[in-house]
Order: C-alpha cells, then structure tokens, then sequence
C-alpha cells in the first residue's frame, strides 16, 4: 500500500538483510523450531557492569534531558582522548560529534558530501547500508571488490582504475564486515599514494570493528597528517563495548564537517541520549578488561570455526584477521548463495546471510557471524556438515 504516494526517494533505500533471517528466525522459533543464530553483528555478551552501573548514576544524577546537538563536552573530550590513544590520531573535542549508534555517521556523511551524479567508492562485499546510502544521497555506487584470493584486502590496481574525475567519496572499513579482512599498513600507504594528488576526494574510514584486530595492526588513514582533514572516521560502542542497544557512536571529522554534521542532527536526532553518553565514558576510560574477555573468546570461536568449516567437503574459509565474522565459499554445491542460506535455516535451523546481501561479489559465499557461544557454533557446523550432505 501508498507504494504510489511515498516519495521517490524512499525507493533508494535498501533493507540490511540481516535483519529480516532474524524475523524469520524468530518465526520459525515461534513456531517451536530449535534455531542457531548465526546471522547478526551482534555481540552476544552483555553490556559490562561498570558502563551499565554509569549509565544508572547518570540518570539518578538528572542526565535525563537533552544534551548538546553534538554532543556533552566531556564526551566528546573522552572520545577525542581515546582516538589519539588508540588510533594515534591527533584531535580535539570541536573535532568530534557523538551520534546514536555508528549508523548515524554513514547516512550523514553521504547526505553531507553527496551531490546527484558523484561517485562514491565502496567495498564489495561490504555493509548493504553503503550502498543505500550513496544511492539515497543521489551518488552512483562503484563497487571495489574484495576477493578471498586476496584474503579480502583490497585490490589496488583495481582500485586505482575506478577513480575518476567525478569520484567524491572512498568508503573504507577495516576490519570488515563481512569478511573479517583487515587491510594492512601497505594497504593504506597505496591507497594514499593514489588519493594524494585528489584533494577533492573525501574518505569514510569505518572503524566500528577496530578494537577487534585479531592478527595486524590498528590503523587510521586519517593518522596521515595529509589526509585527516577529509577523512569521517566512524566509530562507536556496539561492538566493542557489547553495546548495540544503546544506539551510541560517533564521527571525528574537521570542525566544519562537524558544524555540517550538527545540522543533520538538530533536523532529525536532536541530540543523542544523555545517560548513554555518560555511560560511554565511563565505556572508553574505565577498566578495559571485560573488552578483553569478548576478544579472546572471539579468537578462541574463530579458530574453532575456520578449522571446522575446512573440514566440511565442499567448503573452504579463509581465516579472517579481525571481526567477528567468516565469510566461507560455499559456490561448489552450485546453488546461489541466498538459496544456499535459506534453505540451511528452512531444513537445517541454522540462521546465517547469504553473501549477495552485501554485494553481487557476495555470491558464492555465505557469512557466519560467531558472536555466539562455542557449544551452538558447534551444533551449526553439524547441522551445516548434514545439509551439504544433502546437496
Ligand atoms: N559499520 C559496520 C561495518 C557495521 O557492521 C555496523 C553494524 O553492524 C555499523 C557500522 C553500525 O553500527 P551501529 O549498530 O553502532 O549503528
């Protein structure tokens, strides 16, 4: 219904369909199903005590109102603080802008710099909501594809070829969702090199999963002197920080990137949730050992997993160096991908995305996400072990 009333814009947008196996997921458990979820980016720990105790002192305290468009100072000062400590990036307060989740930054950074007819540069595959984005925005999506020859990192003579003089935007995201590749201190070295000599070409560097490196380095490109000033570095809690409820994240950008920013805001969130602020300090300066903890069981479910899946006839994974996600190659059973998925959650009650819903390089491979916990990774290796059985 209203199909022919909404505006015409609204037909740019596209779905994450992550989150529609979750619906039929739970369907099917409604149902009385025994499902496995592999399907979403989502943490399955729960939020460390010390941000949760914050976030319910702060509300005692009266942090209950509205804030600041971009944000409480102190805030913004904490996240400047942890960008330089952690990313090596020099930066201040007027340089950042917290907004609810890391979402926000995607959709304003392409409304932001996005005319009708740019070009905008983004992994394939990579988050669905890029694409959309640059879409709704007016731009033209050119996809750079990540290859597991190339253990998902970038290809730069690839890259290089799709530059051209109507390119506005890069999109980078290490590591990536949703292979779990991470680009390497090369990688950025050459991607500079090709960016150098076109001032004109903005870069979203999104740095969600980057305290999840597992093998590597951290690394910002907007740490290159030369390039910080047209790099929107995306970050936020929810995945460090088991957070994905609470919608906090934020951008770090040139202070006028962030005036125009703010303008987004006050025309849609207003501010982001106050208490989810102040519990987002205590998140970046409080104890950091329960990040610790998620990570190593990170680690110990990914090792677990790339060895199972190789050990199924059929399948081959590479072993992804950060995330929290596998992306292996399921193209020899000769299905498309998304009728590989759906049917393992249809017969076998493992919920899992097929690679097309991040990009048309997707096909072929489905990915798996294992934020959960080792004993269900285990039933899901089975039960996928059975179904190829069946192909
Ligand atoms: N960027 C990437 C690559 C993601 O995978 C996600 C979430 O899955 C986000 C950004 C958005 O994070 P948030 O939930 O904080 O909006």
């Amino acid at each position: 219904m209203f199909d022919n009333s909404v505006a015409q814009r609204i037909g740019q947008l596209h779905t994450e369909s992550a989150f529609q196996i979750l619906a039929k997921a739970k369907a099917l458990e409604a149902q009385g199903r025994h499902i496995i979820h592999m399907q979403i980016g989502q943490p399955d720990f729960k939020t460390p005590q010390n941000i949760i105790d914050a976030a319910n002192r702060a509300m005692n305290e009266g942090f209950t109102g509205y804030g600041p468009t971009p944000g409480l100072p102190e805030a913004r000062t904490a996240i400047a603080e942890y960008a330089a400590r952690h990313k090596g990036i020099k930066t201040s307060m007027e340089e950042v802008i917290v907004v609810p989740g890391g979402k926000p930054i995607m959709f304003f950074t392409m409304l932001m710099l996005i005319n009708p007819g740019d070009e905008a540069i983004y992994p394939n595959p990579s988050f669905p909501i890029y694409e959309s984005c640059i879409k709704f925005a007016g731009g033209i999506p050119v996809p750079y594809r990540l290859s597991a020859k190339n253990d998902f990192r970038l290809d730069i003579e690839e890259f290089k070829k799709l530059i051209t003089p109507k390119t506005k935007l890069v999109l980078l995201n290490s590591p990536s969702n949703p292979t779990g590749g991470v680009f390497t201190r090369d990688d950025y070295m050459a991607i500079a090199d090709v960016l150098r000599d076109r001032p004109d070409i903005f870069i979203l560097a999104d740095e969600i999963y980057d305290r999840l490196i597992f093998e590597g380095e951290v690394f910002s490109i907007a740490s290159l002197p030369e390039f910080k000033d047209r790099t929107v570095i995306l970050d936020g809690y929810s995945k460090t920080y088991a957070m994905t409820g609470w919608r906090l994240g934020f951008g770090i950008m040139h202070p006028d990137l962030v005036s125009h920013m703010e303008m987004l805001m006050v025309n849609s969130c207003s501010c982001t949730s106050t208490f989810s602020q102040i519990a987002g300090i205590e998140a970046l300066k409080g104890p950091q050992d329960s990040v610790d903890i998620m990570r190593e069981a990170f680690i110990e479910r990914r090792n677990y997993l790339v060895e199972a899946l190789n050990g199924i006839d059929g399948i081959t994974c590479c072993m992804p160096k950060g995330a929290f996600y596998v992306f292996p190659d399921i193209s020899s059973f000769g299905l498309k991908s998304k009728e590989f998925a759906e049917r393992l959650l249809d017969e076998f009650g493992v919920a899992a995305a097929w690679g097309t819903a991040f990009g048309e390089y997707g096909e072929g491979y489905m990915r798996l996400s294992y934020a959960n916990s080792l004993d269900n990774i285990k039933i899901a290796v089975d039960r996928l072990e059975q179904f190829t059985k069946t192909l």
